[in-house]
């Protein structure tokens, strides 16, 4: 079996890591092959070698929504392309993506779409509390601009936006779940998500469904899913609301590396090769820390690994910036209230007290 991923980052390398143990080969694609999942591939193409790259391939899958056109369209025609062309051009418009959940009865806080910047912030002042994204290339809190007392209508860039009333959540969360060619879907356990500046900081699982899985069985029904989603929500007063969802492995998913039965990659490359899916089950309360925008000094894979219950993933990026995700810490624990402890305890260990030092913009 000869898997294809389009895109070369950490989500490609962790799926080649996992996937690697069950003797599948794979091979990646991207503008360059120096990506961190092109440096470990069977073999790795340019994206003008996207026929090569499709042709050698069995399947066709892809770790991130904003990839070369052609070996996605390529696979597609090919008939090897899973999750296939649907999720990804809803994620490409934010607007698209909206509509499409109200449009199929999931729940979504209140938004409208906005065609220009005066529109979207004459909408954000309507709404009072709101938040005003750009439709197109916006992920981890980028194109975001949170409307508070000013109408921020001079800094707004030109665009097609969607404006949302901001949600008062209690938490956030996310599911993680696969489903198969046959309609197959197995669930991982729900987990509380901790954003800091619209990006992932540190999450734990498990926490109670609060009726997440019914939501993301639905969704994946209506998108005739085949692969791994993440879903993410904002909870309040018990009840759960689609923030998006992400039509592959996601960051809140690598909790499964460790703790868990199975992992979200492996999963995810079961679901696409059409082999059985796993029932995953965890094992012990499991979460992560994100490495954000940090060297991997000595001092710092010491400090780490002199805790207890930890693994590193080191993801090798050239280049450290802010807010550059380099890397996570999984943990485990005896209870949930111990992983917290120990998530909390590590994160002032690396970051110190000061976050936006490392998530600032
Ligand atoms: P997104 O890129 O849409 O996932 O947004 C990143 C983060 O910004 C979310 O995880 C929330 O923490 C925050 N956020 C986004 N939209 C809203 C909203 N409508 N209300 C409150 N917080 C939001």
């Amino acid at each position: 079996m000869k898997l294809g991923i389009i895109g070369s980052g950490q989500l490609g390398l962790m799926m080649i890591l996992e996937g690697k143990k069950l003797g599948i080969e794979f091979l990646v694609i991207d503008s360059t092959k120096e990506g961190p999942a092109s440096r470990i591939a069977d073999k790795a193409f340019v994206n003008d070698e996207f026929r090569e790259f499709v042709d050698s391939c069995d399947f066709v899958t892809y770790e991130f929504e904003h990839v070369d056109e052609r070996p996605l369209n390529y696979a597609m025609e090919q008939g090897k392309l899973r999750p296939g062309m649907l999720p990804v051009e809803l994620k490409r418009d934010r607007s698209k993506e909206k509509l499409f959940l109200r449009e199929n009865g999931l729940p979504v806080g209140d938004f409208e779409i906005a065609d220009n910047a005066r529109d979207a912030a004459r909408i954000g002042r309507d709404f009072g509390d709101a938040v005003i994204k750009l439709a197109h290339g916006g992920y981890d809190g980028k194109g975001q601009y949170i409307v508070k007392e000013r109408t921020l209508e001079e800094e707004l860039p030109e665009g097609k936006y969607v404006v949302e009333k901001f949600v008062r959540f209690d938490m956030e969360a996310s599911v993680i779940a696969a489903r198969d060619p046959a309609g197959k879907i197995a669930f991982f356990q729900p987990s509380l998500n901790v954003n800091y500046r619209g990006m992932l900081y540190y999450n734990a699982a498990p926490i109670e469904d609060c009726g997440m899985k019914e939501i993301v069985k639905a969704l994946m029904e209506k998108l005739s899913y085949v692969g791994v989603i993440g879903v993410e929500f904002f909870l309040k007063d018990g009840k759960a609301y689609i923030n998006e969802f992400a039509p592959r492995v996601h960051n809140s998913g690598h909790h499964t590396l460790m703790g868990s039965s199975v992992s979200q990659f492996e999963q995810h490359v079961r679901a696409v090769c059409g082999f059985p899916l796993a029932d995953p089950q965890l094992y012990r309360s499991s979460g992560i820390l994100n490495l954000v925008g940090l060297s991997l000094t000595d001092e710092l894979r010491a400090k780490i690994l002199a805790r207890p219950e930890t693994q590193v993933y080191w993801y090798g990026k050239d280049g450290i910036r802010k807010r550059r995700k380099v890397g996570h810490v999984n943990f485990s624990a005896q209870s949930y209230s111990d992983l917290l402890e120990r998530i909390k305890t590590l994160s002032s260990l690396v970051y110190g007290e000061d976050l936006d030092q490392y998530f600032g913009y």
